[in-house]
Order: C-alpha cells, then structure tokens, then sequence
C-alpha cells in the first residue's frame, strides 16, 4: 500500500470510529438498550469477527433479546459491535468483555454482520473501516484479526462464513 494511500485510509477510519460512537449514543437513547453487566478488558489482542447466521432481516432489538433471554448472557448483545444495512451499530463499550467466543471475552473485540445479503456492499465497507480504526486503536496485527471459526476450541464453527484472508489484505499494519 502507498504511504498516501495509507495515511488517507487511517484518516477514513478514524472518522468511521467518530461515527460509530455518535452510534451508540443514538442508538442507546432510542431503544433504550442499556447494558445491565458491563466489565472491562485490560488488554486487547484480537479482532474476532462473527456473523448472525440469520437469513432474513432482524432487528437489533431481537438479537438483544434472543442473546439475554435465550441464551443468559449477563451482558446481553454478545458483541462490542453489529453491522448491518450500511450501519455500525455499537452495542457495548469498546473495551468492554463480551460474550463472543470461548476462551476470548476479556481479551478480545467482537463485531457481528448480519449478511442475508451476500452483497451488501455497506456492510462490507463498513467492516473494513471499522477493522481498520480498532486496529489502530489497540495496535492489533493482521493475524490477530481473525473470523470466530479460525479460533482454537470454538466448536467446529464456520463463521463468520467470510474470507477473512481478503479483510486482512485491506488492513494497515503487519
Ligand atoms: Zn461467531
């Protein structure tokens, strides 16, 4: 990658981050989804990303829920982060634990895309962009940025159902 090209990208990013915390702020006053459990991560040494596995469209809200009342989870939404329909959703605080993947909730940040739509192109910028801005934010290398099913012990999943090789290949650092 060219050093202009880079220094516009970091740019982009930083912004795309901006954006994502104007998010939360509206997204909490209008549902009014608060977080009952929240505790907070020392370090940060992974991008783990997940998809929804849904087929048809749901709202945030039903995740909230299914992820509260279905599954227990204390802290609710199970991700720092949801993508979907061009929006970046931020669920939790950034360095806030989250109930994403055995072994990686207090060391790691979690974003969820919801993909019935293999090409939506929002949401695919949109993760870009946000890789981007948290790997600069927590200094995270490329190998540190990893789909949920390239973990260890994480039950044979295949998601995020993604080429994760491609998202490293648009992310700065090493
Ligand atoms: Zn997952």
């Amino acid at each position: 990658m060219g050093k202009t090209i880079r220094i516009l990208l970091k740019i982009v990013c930083i912004a795309a981050a901006a954006a994502a915390i104007a998010t939360l702020a509206t997204y909490r006053a209008l549902t009014g989804i608060f977080l009952d459990a929240e505790t907070y991560r020392d370090t940060t040494a992974y991008i783990i990303i997940h998809h929804d596995g849904a087929d048809k469209p749901v709202s945030v809200k039903a995740v909230q829920d299914y992820h509260k009342n279905v599954k227990g989870w204390e802290s609710g939404f199970g991700y720092n982060f949801y993508l979907k329909n061009g929006k970046i959703y931020q669920l939790h605080e950034v360095n806030a634990c989250t109930a994403n993947a055995l072994g990686y909730n207090c060391n790691a940040v979690s974003i969820c895309i919801h993909t019935p739509d293999k090409h939506d192109t929002r949401t695919q910028l949109n993760l870009i962009l946000l890789v981007n801005a948290l790997a600069i934010k927590y200094d995270i290398k490329k190998d540190h940025i990893v789909g949920h099913g390239e973990l260890p012990n994480q039950r044979n999943t295949r998601c995020p159902e993604l080429n994760l090789e491609k998202l490293r290949k648009w992310t700065i650092g090493n």
